[in-house]
């Protein structure tokens, strides 16, 4: 059975049984904070039970990296909107060890791209169009910097109220181990 089907299947009795019953909650957060973190398959369950948190207690973004790349980008307005209409009161950025967008060569990814028929004209129309791939695509060096800079993004961000702690941290996928890089009380 292919994937969705499989889903879909499971669904249907997930829905009749009321298994739903058990992660009944609101939109607001308990814990009136917002998490930015990555989307690795590692993070799935193991992020939210090494931090004691539940459905309801968080808001949790997510992307490649848990990165920030633009001051007004989507990931940057989910923050602000955590913020100002779901009473989140803090924020958390979360990187981890081992993350796929740490020293991600884009070249290698363009290759693929290459190979998946994505032809030479593309790109060449994109630089054209003012759009570097090559830089789009690319992550970052070092995932403490990276979650220092994320931080220092949304702290400055000129929407983002001042009295917001900001918090980074860099997580261990295999034991779960917070570090922390950032205290935002201390800011
Ligand atoms: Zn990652």
């Amino acid at each position: 059975m292919k994937l969705l089907d499989n889903i879909l299947d499971y669904n249907e009795k997930f829905v009749a049984d009321k298994k739903y019953e058990a992660f009944e909650t609101t939109k607001f957060p308990n814990k009136k904070a917002v998490i930015l973190t990555c989307m690795d398959t590692r993070l799935l369950e193991l992020l939210p039970k090494a931090m004691n948190v539940s459905n309801g207690d968080v808001k949790i973004v997510k992307n490649a990296g848990a990165l920030v790349t633009h001051p007004f980008g989507s990931i940057m307005r989910s923050l602000l909107v955590a913020v100002y209409q779901l009473q989140a009161k803090e924020v958390m950025v979360i990187g981890h060890h081992d993350c796929g967008m740490s020293g991600m060569k884009s070249d290698i990814m363009l290759d693929e791209m290459r190979k998946r028929g994505i032809e030479d004209t593309i790109f060449e129309t994109l630089n054209y169009s003012g759009i570097n791939v090559d830089e789009w695509l690319h992550g970052f060096d070092n995932v403490t910097d990276s979650v220092a800079h994320s931080v220092d993004v949304i702290k400055k961000h000129p929407l983002m109220p001042s009295d917001v702690p900001v918090h980074g941290l860099v997580i261990d996928p295999a034991t779960g181990k917070l570090d922390l890089v950032i205290n935002g009380y201390d800011a």
